[in-house]
């Protein structure tokens, strides 16, 4: 079994002055000085698709880019392991109903000692992402600090799951969880850090477009600019309760009949589960020319993302369960007005009434959407407090700072 190494492209700190201006880029410079030349290895179970990813492509160069020696590596695993982590993932976002069978943890710990077998991990800090690659601290001789990040929503978690995952995190010197309802009461508390995720405003997700470029994506995708565009973006997941936000847009299309949808959705490697939603959400639709479903497949990318994530007029985040929901903040960094359910991370995000909305349901996702649709100067002012909220908390430079806290305090 190989196993990817994965350094990202280039990135400077100093190109983020403009947006966060010049002392702060010194305090992360002085902040990085005492790690210069330590090896950092991220460890994760996707290359693509998903947040975790996401945050991996833009912090590894910036973490470089600083003198850190940060690299970043993809286990491997069989579509039978893929299938039991997505199942531990389900649990842990609160299936009660799933059992974990003597065969499931056997084929997690195989995948585990073998990508441990090929992994060389002796480096400065080690820093495992979500549950797929937890056991594998297992398999070495522990020398240096391991931190163990959490990126889904452990609100209300199965807890045969838990107990089972938990006996791998306890070994870790610090557990990080994007919000402090996420953290488990029976892990060592002086251990927990609390740090949320970010998104990186120079990336091709979300940096600038101009008012051409997102015209002619529109157009490439035969989507019509005139007309009013609601959008959620997210994987073929049945936590991003996508089959709600065709049910608000179909309540929506009966008062605004010409409102258009787009569903962006990338289909992620180590997410088997997706191809069988994907194709239920496809049935769900039918012949709906108004519905626009966008994926990968058809060359929808970042850039596109970020020229349909521009040219919305109401972006909608309706998931059961979500950890953070980066493409929230996505979103309200373009100005978006953006209504999400009242879960998790999403709740974290949006501030209601102010940045967004926070809704329990399709009916008051309905009732807003039209609200905005119908008051587009509203939702320009939620819009710009929605950016603003964002730069204070959630942009990958605070991202990077809450990191170099945490390993000086390891160091
Ligand atoms: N994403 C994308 N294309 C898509 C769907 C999602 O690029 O079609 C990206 C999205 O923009 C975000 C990430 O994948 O950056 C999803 O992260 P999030 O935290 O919202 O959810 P996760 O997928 O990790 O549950």
């Amino acid at each position: 079994m190989e196993v990817k190494k994965f350094a990202g492209g280039d990135k400077k700190i100093e190109d983020y002055s403009e947006i966060i201006g010049k002392e702060n880029i010194e305090k992360i410079k002085v902040k990085a000085e005492k790690l210069a030349g330590k090896s950092v290895s991220h460890v994760n179970s996707t290359a693509y698709g998903g947040g975790v990813a996401e945050i991996l492509h833009n912090l590894i160069p910036l973490m470089r880019n600083l003198g850190i020696d940060a690299k970043w590596f993809v286990i491997e695993g069989s579509d039978e392991f893929f299938n039991v982590t997505k199942t531990f993932h389900n649990a842990l976002q609160g299936n009660k109903e799933l059992k974990l069978t003597q065969e499931m943890k056997d084929i997690y710990l195989r995948v585990n000692k073998k990508n441990a077998e090929n992994l060389d991990l002796s480096q400065d800090f080690v820093i495992i992402h979500d549950p797929q690659p937890a056991a594998l601290i297992d398999f070495y001789e522990k020398r240096v600090p391991w931190v163990w990040r959490c990126h889904i929503d452990l609100s209300d978690p199965n807890l045969e799951f838990w107990k089972f995952l938990r006996q791998f995190v306890e070994r870790y010197d610090r557990y990080i969880f994007h919000m402090a309802e996420y953290v488990q009461n029976d892990l060592e508390g002086n251990r927990v850090v609390v740090m949320p995720p970010s998104i990186d405003p120079l990336s091709e997700k979300n940096f600038e477009l101009s008012e051409t470029e997102i015209l002619k994506t529109l157009e490439r995708f035969d989507i019509d600019p005139e007309k009013p565009i609601i959008t959620q973006v997210s994987r073929f997941d049945p936590w991003k309760g996508i089959f709600d936000v065709i049910d608000v847009y179909r309540k929506v299309k009966e008062k605004i009949p010409d409102v258009q949808l787009l569903l962006v959705g990338v289909m992620a490697h180590d997410d088997p589960e997706g191809w069988v939603y994907f194709e239920k959400t496809l049935r769900k639709i039918g012949e709906d020319y108004d519905v626009h479903v966008l994926t990968n497949l058809i060359g929808v990318h970042a850039k596109e993302v970020n020229a349909f994530q521009r040219a919305s007029d109401v972006v909608l985040q309706m998931s059961i369960r979500e950890g953070f929901g980066l493409t929230v903040s996505e979103a309200m960094w373009k100005e978006n007005p953006v209504i999400g359910r009242a879960v998790g991370g999403i709740r974290l995000q949006i501030v209601d009434g102010e940045s967004g909305f926070l809704v329990k349901d399709v009916n008051e996702a309905v009732e807003k959407t039209l609200y905005l649709l119908k008051h587009p100067e509203i939702g320009k002012k939620m819009g710009e407090k929605a950016k603003e909220r964002v730069k204070e908390n959630f942009l990958i430079t605070k991202h990077l700072e809450r990191y170099l806290d945490l390993l000086n305090s390891l160091g």
